[in-house]
């Protein structure tokens, strides 16, 4: 458990309040056991008194080895600085400005192929 400044990360600390680890900043139960394989979330709905925040499961997810944010410290960010949205058209223009383009194409909807069921005689 701890918490770590914007600064830290180089984010811009009126867009990113802090980053909270080991559990959510809010007191939700976070993360369960169902949701082990997500490693962090951003607080960025106008209606949540902790908006600005980020909520990492486990310190291993902050830095990387050079000491730089993470790819997951950085798609959270992206959802910072694009508020009240998923992965919609706002946040993929901040994660691709960030410097991960290939993170917004994975998040992009996918056209669904259909395969020919049919089978030749
Ligand atoms: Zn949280
Ligand atoms: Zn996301």
């Amino acid at each position: 458990m701890g918490w770590y400044r914007a600064r830290e990360f180089e984010f811009d600390p009126r867009v990113c309040r802090g980053v909270h680890v080991g559990g959510c900043v809010a007191g939700r139960r976070w993360p369960r056991p169902s949701d082990w394989d997500v490693e962090a979330h951003a607080h960025n709905t106008d209606a949540d008194p902790w908006s600005g925040w980020i909520c990492v499961a486990s310190e291993r997810s902050l830095f990387t080895a050079s000491r730089r944010p993470t790819r997951v410290m950085v798609h959270e960010y992206a959802h910072l600085l694009a508020p009240n949205s998923r992965h919609g058209a706002a946040w993929q223009e901040a994660i691709t400005e960030l410097g991960y383009p290939s993170e917004a194409e994975w998040h992009r909807p996918r056209p669904v192929r259909r395969t020919s069921r049919r089978r030749a005689a």
